[in-house]
């Protein structure tokens, strides 16, 4: 990103409205060019590269692993306002596990760019079950308030809109398949 070309627009769109020059504006069209360089450092990052699996190390752990209530911040490809909750994400293990922490890298990955709410939740699930981890069951659950129906009185206050994306290796059974979606979804909602 062209930190010098972001800046010299937002310097023209503060002109619409108020004199750039001023003292509090002056210097607002590079911090705002900073900041965008961090909402959207997600295109920087390559998803499959933060899921680098490793042997299981868990004694043959074969249930769920569920990362609740991840927090995220996004900003919606419409309005460029934000879009800010929580992701619940898990995995089957098949074998093969993953840091932790790695999920909530991925949830970021994809938060911090240009998103609706539906892209982002599929784009974690797909980018885990096609990950070299090759979870049997992967579980989305994404809850966020939409600051560009909020703050125009499009929708209540503190609402939020709910996104879920599911998916399974194709050797789950459908039995195991849905106590699977059954499970992550209590979990999800508790
Ligand atoms: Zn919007």
């Amino acid at each position: 990103m062209d930190k010098d070309e972001v800046a010299y627009h937002i310097h023209h769109i503060i002109k619409q409205f108020e004199d750039p020059s001023r003292d509090g504006l002056f210097e607002t069209p590079m911090r705002v060019a900073k900041a965008w360089e961090h909402w959207t450092g997600g295109y920087l990052i390559d998803p499959q590269s933060l899921l680098k699996s490793f042997e299981d190390g868990a004694e043959g752990y074969r249930e769920m692993v569920v990362v609740k209530d991840i927090p995220f911040y996004s900003k919606c490809e419409h309005h460029l306002a934000d879009i800010f909750g929580t992701a619940t994400v898990a995995y089957l293990p098949n074998g093969r596990v993953v840091g932790l922490s790695k999920l909530s890298r991925l949830v970021d990955c994809f938060a911090r760019r240009l998103q609706v709410q539906e892209r982002m939740t599929v784009q974690i699930a797909e980018t885990l079950i096609s990950s070299d981890l090759e979870p049997g069951f992967v579980g989305v659950y994404v809850k966020a308030r939409h600051m560009c129906m909020e703050s125009r009185g499009l929708c209540q206050q503190g609402h939020h809109t709910i996104t879920q994306a599911f998916r399974r290796h194709f050797d789950l059974g459908d039995d195991r398949y849905n106590l699977c979606r059954d499970e992550f979804l209590a979990i999800a909602r508790s």
